[in-house]
């Protein structure tokens, strides 16, 4: 019979085991004690992630508020309107968004 079992001094409290393992580093309690302390912090972990994921939509909401939406398309600029603006003038729809982006364009230039 081979022994395949050991005697440890336990990393922790210094208490002597006999018959163990060639790897056992620690005794039962102080065993016990590791693996509390290991859950406690994977929650402390956790709270914080959650506390950061609370900040961070935080940050979102008030850029939400700082940068709303752009305004939906009005009458005005509706594919409808744009379409009749469009057959009046003897252009296609895709021209006459064409058209008016540059007539946009040089109004905001100050060129018309
Ligand atoms: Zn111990």
């Amino acid at each position: 019979m081979g022994t395949s079992v050991y005697t440890r001094i336990c990393e922790d409290c210094g208490v002597v085991m006999e018959n163990v393992g060639a790897t056992r580093r620690f005794c039962p309690a102080c065993l016990a004690k590791r693996s509390a302390e290991k859950a406690r912090n994977a929650d402390r972990a956790k709270r914080a992630e959650w506390k950061e994921w609370e900040a961070q939509r935080k940050v979102e909401q008030e850029l939400r508020k700082a940068f709303p939406h752009p305004p939906k398309p009005t009458a005005e600029n509706s594919i409808q309107a744009v379409n009749a603006r469009a057959k009046a003038a003897g252009r296609s729809y895709g021209q006459q968004v064409l058209f008016e982006r540059r007539q946009k364009e040089l109004k905001d230039r100050g060129e018309i």
